[in-house]
């Protein structure tokens, strides 16, 4: 089976590996970037401990190597920004290891290592064609020029948010804005920084989240409600984040001095959803991780569940088995756990209250089926 990949970011790259020692399948992969260019470097991510999960069941060597270049995600914290504590949270009650931070770069860099003698970097889909079997043919601008390697039996869209495959077999997806804007900030040369591990602290709806990444960096993004105003201002940031009646914490100062240093470096976006799509063009192109689900990201989840996509699809592939009939069900519970979980960033919903039932049984249960319901190879 000839099957094509478009986009080596988290999906494409782990589908690649999981099909490439496989009799029977001979996999060509390609992606828009050059060799060696990690798109969106300079941030950091934090993956569920699900996605741990699924690359120590699917492929141990890759759960071996992020683990030796990540810190393990342990505890989950909530506090206000004066440092009133709401949640703290031991990830192992509600999960089998813990989670993984990780510098963006370094991720992408483990994931295409491996599938570097299969890929073509500097190949960007552009179009579709068929040939006389009805096989697709995708046709990549390379250097300039259009350039074809043939049909597919399978052409799987890896190649994320805004996927050219999907639009190309399906239209343009419509999305859904949440009303939430999202920035995120890598800060090098950490060491004053007074916290380690994954945070969150709450002031009104706007949210700001934190961790340690390696290499003596801290992640840091910020949630807040998009109104009329310009919020892309270091005034408007600083009040959103600063108590109007107390001190800020050592951890809330910290981020608001650095918010204040690198303003520049903040990579501004807008949590967004598009609806759910697996299959097109009638079974010949399968799409994965956020081409298919493109989900907001509030629990973390858009890469991890592009994890579980890609080494899922591969075990069920290997098997001549159908990928949405063993991803859909998890993935709209996902999506909708993560919407369900953002109602503390939502004008008219109290952050304090909404948090602190977040300590109760029935987040907790949800959490635990988040995190450990992963089925193996
Ligand atoms: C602010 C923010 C914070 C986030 N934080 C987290 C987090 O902490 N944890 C988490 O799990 N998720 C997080 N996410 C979500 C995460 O970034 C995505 O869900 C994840 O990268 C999706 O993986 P993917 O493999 O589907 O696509 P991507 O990783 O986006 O990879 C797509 C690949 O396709 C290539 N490509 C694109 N177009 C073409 C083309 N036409 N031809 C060829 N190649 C192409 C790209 O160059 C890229 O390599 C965050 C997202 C945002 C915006």
């Amino acid at each position: 089976m000839r099957i094509g990949i478009i986009g080596t970011g988290v999906a494409g790259s782990l589908l690649a590996e999981s099909l490439l020692p496989l009799p029977g399948f001979r996999v060509d992969a390609f992606e828009r970037s050059a060799l060696g260019e990690q798109a969106e470097s300079g941030t950091g991510l934090n993956l569920g401990p699900n996605a741990a999960k699924a690359l120590r069941l699917h492929l141990p060597a890759r759960h071996a190597a992020l683990r030796a270049a990540s810190l393990a995600w342990r505890r989950w914290q909530v506090d206000l920004t004066d440092g009133t504590r709401l949640l703290d949270l031991d990830m192992l009650e509600v999960a089998e290891e813990p989670g993984i931070r990780i510098r963006w770069a370094e991720l992408y860099r483990l994931l295409r290592e491996p599938v570097a003698g299969c890929t073509r970097h500097g190949h960007a889909l552009e179009a579709i064609e068929e040939d006389a079997a009805g096989r697709l043919v995708p046709v990549f601008r390379a250097g300039g020029a259009l350039v074809r390697h043939g049909g597919y039996d399978l052409l799987v869209g890896g190649d994320g948010r805004y996927s050219r495959l999907r639009a190309l077999t399906s239209g343009e997806p419509e999305g859904s804005l949440l009303g939430v804007g999202v920035w995120r900030l890598l800060v090098n040369d950490a060491a004053d920084c007074p916290f380690n591990d994954y945070g969150q602290w709450f002031q009104g709806n706007a949210r700001l989240l934190a961790f340690r990444v390696p290499g003596g960096a801290v992640y840091v993004a910020g949630t807040y409600p998009l109104t009329e105003q310009d919020a892309r201002t270091r005034a408007y940031q600083a009040a959103l984040f600063t108590p109007p009646s107390a001190a800020p914490c050592p951890a809330v100062a910290w981020m608001l001095a650095a918010i204040d240093r690198l303003f520049d470096d903040i990579h501004w976006a807008r949590s967004a959803t598009i609806p759910m799509l697996r299959n097109a063009a009638g079974g010949r192109a399968l799409l994965l991780g956020d081409a298919a689900q493109a989900m907001v990201p509030t629990l973390g989840q858009g890469a991890t569940q592009a994890v579980e996509d890609g080494v899922i699809a591969g075990a069920v592939l290997a098997r001549g088995g159908d990928v949405g009939a063993a991803r859909d069900e998890r993935v709209a519970f996902v999506r909708a756990f993560s919407e369900e979980a953002s109602d503390t960033l939502i004008p008219g919903v109290d952050p304090v209250a909404g948090t602190l039932a977040k300590n109760g049984p029935a987040f907790r249960e949800k959490l635990r089926r988040l995190y450990t319901t992963v089925p193996g190879p």
